[in-house]
């Protein structure tokens, strides 16, 4: 699909398996359940969907998902049995690891950024890494509850690399009309990716709305550290980009209808 000059091709990086109730929070099961049904043990199937951009020169990675690092007990635990589409997908457009110019990550936890890595070393040779600045320090300096959700071993090599930009700002323009702009919510360093043209915009919102039933503003996953921020950026989003003809989201968990188009604010 096409905003502007840019291309948009949607990946399914890899699939896992997700509690239920830590992703849906303070939904009563009752109701996210006629939405997807969880097997005997609570488990929901999950995608970690990657997107790439293609236009202006560049071709844009976001997100990276799971790669192919993970050890045996994190693919037990998380019922990864695939290996990463990425490699394929990249290969059937005739195009390699070294082709892509940036990638953006959301944010550092493991299922979006675990990609980043072969066994010991960066993919992606010549791609500038943007990442937020306090995504990366919380990725080093974690605590009880957050110290299982990041590579941090893995992540600390990204300190020593050039290629990596830590943003400060609160937006960035990476190219031109493709901004990334900070959100907290999910975690203090969230960030996402807007492409605008004249009369539409795509919101790339990480896991600030990881699927499409979370399009409803009140509905917020257990795992965010800060959920009354993940609403607020929410409400944000629709009511600040209501002047576009069409608002589309492209969605990093969602399994069924991963680029979604919204006008309204959903209640
Ligand atoms: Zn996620």
């Amino acid at each position: 699909m096409k905003i502007g000059n840019y291309s948009i091709y949607h990946v399914i990086e890899n699939c896992f398996l997700g509690d239920g109730g830590a992703m849906y929070g303070i939904v009563p099961k009752k109701i996210w359940s006629k939405f997807v049904k969880p097997d005997e043990d609570n488990l929901i199937h999950l995608h970690t969907n990657i997107y790439l951009i293609e236009g202006n020169g560049k071709y844009i990675l976001i997100d990276t998902g799971f790669g192919n690092s993970l050890d045996a007990k994190a693919k037990r635990i998380y019922g990864v049995t695939r290996e990463s589409g990425l490699g394929n997908f990249l290969k059937q457009k005739g195009l390699d690891y070294s082709d892509i110019t940036d990638v953006v990550l959301t944010h550092l936890h493991f299922d979006h950024a675990s990609g980043l890595f072969n066994e010991n070393e960066l993919l992606f040779p010549d791609a500038s890494i943007w990442i937020n600045k306090k995504e990366y320090y919380h990725s080093q300096n974690t605590n009880e509850r957050t110290k299982n959700a990041y590579p941090a071993l893995k992540l600390s090599m990204l300190e020593k690399s050039t290629r990596v930009n830590f943003i400060r700002n609160d937006e960035k323009e990476i190219s031109k009309n493709i901004f990334i702009r900070h959100t907290g919510g999910h975690t203090e360093g969230h960030q996402i990716v807007e492409i605008k043209s004249k009369n539409e915009i795509m919101v790339f919102p990480g896991d600030i709305m990881p699927n499409r039933f979370f399009a409803k503003i009140p509905y917020v996953s257990a795992t965010d550290l800060y959920p009354l921020e993940t609403m607020l950026i929410k409400k944000k989003i629709f009511e600040s980009n209501n002047k576009y003809k069409n608002l589309y989201f492209a969605l990093t968990h969602e399994s069924e209808i991963p680029v979604i188009s919204f006008r309204n604010l959903p209640l």
